[in-house]
């Protein structure tokens, strides 16, 4: 298979180390993604990692290691017991939103950009989904009798914007319009849910899924590191 990068092309001094420590506990393999998106997985005590073509390669691979680097200390996708049809997309969807904003911090600490976090593709997503999202949340809005919203179809599109590289960026109009038609307090406890996320320092991530589908108003959903569920924290009950 030809590679769109060569490994040597995806390690610079800043992300050397990194790469170093990751090599030393597993073996990394490099794909082309067929994918929109860079993946990883580390599967069986092998990463495997999926490229794809992006303005800064670099970048890209260094988030897809750290990645990596959280799941070897422990971090994983918690199973769960789902009585909300939540369903496994949107859980994979919070599980990769909870991790970048504990290692993005590392990110920055090595010496890359905050615009570099996110692959090209997922930053034009995130415009292609408010453009998408925000006209038809004002009609749900309006149709409601004005009544502020709040449960997932707020917190989707918002978490998309707390995202850990746009902070000290402007808001995005389409944001501001987000917040005029939702409720203050969803909002707020959102934030600080995120907040406690960034600061925790466990592997074990089902108690903040639980309080994040509390919030949502999902309390039928448990999260387990444990395949048997030995440990399950229920939404209804955080
Ligand atoms: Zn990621």
């Amino acid at each position: 298979m030809n590679l769109i990068y060569k490994i040597e092309e995806l390690v610079d001094s800043k992300n050397q180390n990194l790469f170093n420590e990751i090599k030393s506990k597993t073996n990394i393999e490099l794909i082309n993604e067929e994918g929109d998106s860079w993946t990883s997985k580390l599967y069986n005590e092998k990463a495997t990692i999926g490229i794809k073509k992006s303005e800064y390669p670099i970048a890209c691979f260094t988030h897809e290691l750290l990645h990596i680097k959280y799941e070897l200390l422990g971090m994983k996708c918690p199973f769960f017991v789902d009585e909300e049809n939540i369903g496994a997309e949107m859980i994979g969807h919070l599980y990769n939103e909870f991790c970048h904003h504990r290692f993005y911090k590392e990110f920055i600490e090595l010496g890359f950009e905050p615009e570099q976090f996110l692959n090209d593709y997922d930053k034009k997503q995130f415009k292609q989904t408010l453009s998408e999202d925000i006209p038809k949340l004002e009609k749900v809005f309006k149709k409601n009798k004005n009544i502020p919203l709040k449960g997932l179809m707020v917190a989707l599109p918002y978490l998309m914007y707390l995202s850990p590289n746009q902070v000290g960026l402007s808001k995005p109009k389409k944001i501001e319009r987000l917040e005029n038609i939702s409720s203050k307090d969803f909002i707020r406890d959102l934030e600080s849910l995120i907040i406690e996320v960034t600061n925790s320092n466990t592997y074990d991530l089902s108690k903040y899924f639980a309080k994040f589908f509390k919030l949502c108003n999902k309390p039928k959903i448990g999260f387990s590191l444990e395949k048997n569920h030995s440990t399950l924290v229920v939404a209804g009950n955080v």
